[in-house]
């Protein structure tokens, strides 16, 4: 008497999870294949095979995984603690089990289980600085990082990827925390793309409050508000939307202002603006407390801003392509191709007579016989499903 089988166990699956400690992407510059375990075979008996143990990987806060076919956002991971789904284990293959009825006792078909499934994903970190340091070089934007986060920049240097951006968790004496983001110093012209550029800028677009640090010490003959000014213009060029953030002026260097004309320049200036001024010196650490206070409180009032474009919702799920197929005529010939007949041809053994009737079955299930025949397809076309090739009959 034939044995009842069992079903095969579902692969393991991929999730991504954010994961609080990491701020870069650079582990996946190494690490580029993921890969869940198999699912077992399931055995005589109604014994089932065991599903393939799911695989974490741990992805930092913000980071946007696209899928490099389409270029389209499959999920963006921007809530701390957020779990992701990136790729379904295949489901295991059915036993005979399932299709044994009291008329059809085990009968000698079994669906093999799908192939393992591969996805190329494109990672993209947005930084998810709440506050961004904006202002020329050298004005110390690094120093104020490194002085109030455990981030160590490199100060008086403007090395800067994506990859690798200068952030760090500001903890307040109060309890309050948030992110700041170095961002290295702009120059004129930044926003027609010359020198440290556009791409530096990207950084800033998504922080809520911009910390616009100025030189008062004047030492390099500057004038803060020119430089105020410049750096404003230079944003504005950039994005109308980035020229509206909220700015908060930081006069740093009062350790060594010559003399205070160029700092209450600056005070008018603010005023004028309507904009707060506080003064520091990162190197003594005068003041930073006070802002950075101040800074936690003004956080709590501002929205959160979306991490990504409107544009660039997301409109594509890894659910949403399974039923999809997509046929071709080449020469006359009938080509099917797609998610839906990938999955189908993987569980479907062609060489066994009750498994290509079953294929037959879901050609309809599917549509796709109501496709080629709408496509007008006659007695003795060929029809090419993936590489196997059939002659269509009625
Ligand atoms: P960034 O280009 O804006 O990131 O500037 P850096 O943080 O790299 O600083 C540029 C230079 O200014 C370095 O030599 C710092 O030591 C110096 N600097 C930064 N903050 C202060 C400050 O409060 N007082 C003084 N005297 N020097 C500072
Ligand atoms: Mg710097």
């Amino acid at each position: 008497m034939d044995q009842i089988g069992g079903d095969g166990g579902n692969g393991g699956s991929i999730y991504f999870i954010v994961d609080p400690n990491s701020n870069t992407l650079i582990d996946f510059r190494f690490t580029k294949k993921f890969k869940a375990e198999n699912g077992e075979n399931g055995s005589g008996n109604r014994c089932f095979g065991k599903s393939g143990k799911d695989l974490y990987v741990n992805v930092p806060r913000g980071t946007v995984v696209r899928d490099s076919e389409t270029g389209k956002v499959i999920v963006d991971l921007s809530k701390p603690g957020q779990k992701e789904l990136i790729l379904k284990g295949g489901r295991g293959g059915k036993g005979n089990c399932h299709f044994a009825t009291s008329t059809r006792q085990a009968p000698h078909f079994a669906v093999d289980g799908e192939k393992g499934k591969e996805k190329e994903i494109i990672l993209e970190l947005k930084l998810l600085a709440d506050v961004g340091l904006l202002g020329f070089p050298n004005v110390g934007k690094s120093t104020i990082l490194s002085r109030v986060t455990k981030a160590t920049p490199k100060i008086a240097d403007y090395h800067f990827t994506t990859i690798d951006p200068n952030l760090g968790v500001v903890k307040t004496e109060h309890g309050d925390s948030f992110v700041m983001a170095d961002i290295p110093g702009i120059i004129e012209g930044a926003s027609e793309g010359i020198g440290l550029g556009i791409q530096f800028l990207r950084h800033i677009e998504r922080t809520r409050l911009l910390l616009h640090v100025i030189d008062v010490a004047g030492v390099e003959g500057r004038n803060p508000v020119n430089d105020f000014n410049k750096v404003n213009e230079e944003l504005k060029k950039y994005s109308e939307k980035l020229s509206t953030r909220r700015q908060i002026i930081v006069a740093n260097k009062i350790d060594s202002m010559q003399n205070t004309s160029n700092f209450e320049e600056l005070e008018k200036t603010a005023t004028q603006n309507n904009i707060e001024i506080f003064k520091i010196s990162a190197v003594t650490g005068e003041g930073l407390n006070e802002l950075f206070n101040h800074v936690a409180e003004i956080l709590k009032t501002l929205p959160e801003e979306e991490i990504i474009d409107i544009e660039d919702r997301i409109v594509y799920t890894l659910e949403d392509d399974k039923d999809e197929f997509n046929i071709d005529i080449i020469k006359g010939e009938y080509i099917v191709t797609g998610p839906a007949v990938e999955r189908l041809m993987g569980r479907v053994n062609i060489g066994d007579n009750e498994s290509f009737a079953y294929l037959e079955k879901m050609i309809k299930k599917l549509g796709i016989d109501a496709e080629l025949r709408r496509l007008g397809v006659k007695e003795g076309d060929s029809v090419k499903i993936l590489e196997w090739e059939f002659e269509w009959y009625e």
